[in-house]
């Protein structure tokens, strides 16, 4: 009794983001037969316009009824066999996971420690790789963007040193929080295997994973000995082949990924990549120039353009911000996981999302600084994100011929007649 709050709750973890209306309206759909004739016309459109998004002709898309998690394990398990040795770092919570998850499948993974804050170390890869003359490393982890920092790491580098070393390992890249929101290009950085989820920027609830295989790492799959069942592509590829799915699929989030796909095309996903340097570009602005805090990323060629995590005061318990947020203000802030936790609270700026919603965001996190004694000026995170956005364009401007300026200054005004 007494404990609603009333309006929207305002959701700025990175991930789940918010869920368009469209894609909610597109998932209230009756149960129907996964094995009927018309089934397959949905599948294909959706692996089909998946190949876009990932930005491969040569790879194959596969869709599991799972969280990101999932696409992790089906990643590793049908290309590698145990003992086999991986190349990772780790910089945050989500390299560290899928560390984690590799250790425990029993690869041999060599872990690079980074500081958290900055990303994949480029040219201790490549020395690595270079040393490695009997070619033992099979797998080189890489997370584009790692949610826990705000961290977007340079995937097309890792790619060239892979190339300067003549190294045949397959490349992995997580890009949870980067795909369909970072520019992200599987075949131009020659990924093997790109690991996704629906939750974020493809702005659909946590349920499916998305994992984009090159040919290369299709052929891997002969001689991988991991053991695997639910996740097994070979299954997948099997039934996918005529349009359908080894087992019985989640069809309101089949419905949901149709229309949220509809949404990027209608967007355009180069326009998608500008707004989301846009609207972070905003944030930024009132993060640092605004309430004069620190970003947790180290340098501005780490800045993620889906996530910021923000850096408290010593002192201050992060966790506080995001309580009284919670609480007092309905807004969901991203918690700092491991290492920084209690140390910075996170704003995910990623999916369907605009200026003024972010506002919200902004506003919020600062009352809630203010109420637990942080000294930031009221208004002034507000203010330097609207001064950014006010003198930005949140589309790309259009290339615009000599020709075309010319016809355009000679037909105002007398093209209406
Ligand atoms: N990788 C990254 C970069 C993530 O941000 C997340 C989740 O936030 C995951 C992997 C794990 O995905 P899921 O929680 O969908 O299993």
């Amino acid at each position: 009794m007494g404990t609603r709050i009333p309006g929207r709750n305002f959701l700025f973890v990175p991930g789940p983001t918010n869920v368009p209306d469209r894609v909610q309206r597109a998932m209230v759909v009756s149960m129907e037969d996964h094995r009927s004739s018309r089934f397959p016309q949905l599948s294909t459109g959706l692996l089909n316009d998946l190949k876009k998004v990932f930005k491969t002709e040569a790879g194959q898309i596969f869709i599991f009824p799972s969280s990101g998690t999932g696409a992790w394990e089906a990643a590793l398990t049908n290309t590698l066999s145990p003992g086999d040795k991986v190349l990772a770092s780790s910089f945050g919570q989500f390299s560290l996971l899928w560390i984690d998850m590799a250790q425990r499948l029993g690869y041999d993974v060599e872990v690079l420690e980074v500081e958290w804050g900055e990303g994949v170390p480029l040219e201790r890869y490549e020395q690595v790789l270079r040393a490695d003359k009997d070619h033992k490393i099979k797998a080189v982890l890489a997370c584009h963007n790692e949610t826990a920092t705000g961290v977007t790491s340079d995937i097309a580098g890792v790619r060239k040193g892979l190339n300067a070393a003549k190294h045949p390992a397959l490349l992995y890249v997580d890009t949870v929080s980067s795909l369909g929101s970072i520019d992200f290009r599987m075949d131009e950085w020659g990924v093997d295997l790109a690991v996704s989820g629906s939750q974020k920027g493809f702005m659909l609830p946590a349920g499916l994973s998305f994992l984009g295989v090159s040919p290369k790492a299709i052929k891997a799959m002969a001689g991988a000995k991991s053991k695997r069942c639910y996740f097994d592509l070979a299954d997948m590829i099997k039934a996918n082949a005529s349009g359908y799915f080894p087992y019985t699929p989640p069809l309101p989030m089949l419905y949901g990924l149709r229309e949220s796909l509809n949404i990027i095309d209608e967007e355009g996903l180069e326009n998608i990549f500008h707004r989301h340097t846009y609207l972070a570009e905003g944030v930024r602005a009132a993060v640092l120039e605004g309430w004069k805090l620190k970003l947790c990323a180290k340098a501005p060629k780490w800045y993620s353009d889906t996530v910021s995590a923000i850096v408290v005061p010593e002192g201050i318990n992060a966790a506080h911000v995001i309580d009284v947020a919670f609480r007092r203000y309905n807004l969901a802030l991203g918690a700092g996981l491991n290492k920084v936790a209690g140390k910075v609270f996170r704003i995910g700026h990623l999916g369907d999302l605009n200026e003024l919603m972010l506002m919200g965001a902004i506003a919020g996190a600062e009352m809630a600084m203010q109420d637990v004694g942080i000294k930031v000026t009221p208004g002034s995170g507000v203010g330097a994100a609207s001064s950014y956005w006010r003198s930005h364009d949140p589309v790309p401007k259009k290339k615009v011929s000599k020709e075309q300026q010319f016809y355009a200054a000679h037909t105002t005004g007398s093209i209406q007649g």
